[in-house]
């Protein structure tokens, strides 16, 4: 009896544990070691956790990217230093993000070009929530109109949020990644052409 009471009551908070809804993988700690502590949050429509407490790792090294068959040519060049993109060898669109078939022509061949890494902030959000110990708040997640006319999804760093602004010129830069061989390009300003009087990531 006193061994199936212990099984039973291990059931019971087996199962107690498995609808509390805990964080998928269990226990979570940063990279530095860090038990990371999360808050259950129940909105109108949905329960997400929240870090109580905000550790930064180090917010210049970023996860590592979801490198496909489709995309590795991307992230080849930008572990290299390089922002690139696709050209139809059909219609001579360019193209970002990577995909397999041109979306004018459906033409299935291309050609990889080199970007001059400039452009402006099309658009712009200061992300404040859900929080990451992988990054410091707010982070400016920008689209970026490049100047051969593509426009890129990155975050733009080492700008103050609030001098983020429609129309700044900004330049590519590349930041390391979990893996050595790989870095993810982001933006930021135009040396000159805006205040860094603080730093977001
Ligand atoms: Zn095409």
């Amino acid at each position: 009896m006193r061994a199936a009471r212990r099984r039973s009551t291990t059931a019971r908070t087996a199962g107690r544990r498995k609808t509390a809804g805990g964080p998928p993988g269990g226990r979570r700690r940063p990279a530095s070691g860090r038990r990371l502590r999360l808050r259950r949050v129940r909105s109108a429509d949905s329960i997400y956790y929240v870090a109580d407490t905000i550790t930064p790792v180090d917010a210049t090294v970023h996860p590592v990217p979801a490198v496909t068959a489709d995309n590795e040519f991307f992230w080849t060049a930008a572990s290299e230093g390089r922002l690139v993109a696709q050209r139809c060898t059909g219609c001579g669109l360019l193209r970002h993000p990577p995909a397999v078939a041109c979306p004018a022509c459906h033409c299935l061949d291309h050609e990889v070009v080199e970007l001059s890494g400039r452009g402006e902030v099309y658009s712009y959000a200061l992300l404040h929530h859900p929080r990451s110990p992988r990054f410091q708040y707010p982070v400016a997640a920008v689209l970026v109109d490049l100047e051969e006319g593509v426009r890129v999804v990155s975050n733009l760093v080492d700008v103050d949020p609030a001098a983020v602004r429609v129309g700044l010129p900004v330049e590519v830069a590349f930041e390391p990644t979990d893996d050595d061989d790989l870095a993810v390009p982001v933006f930021r300003p135009r040396a000159g052409v805006a205040p860094t009087k603080g730093v977001a990531r």
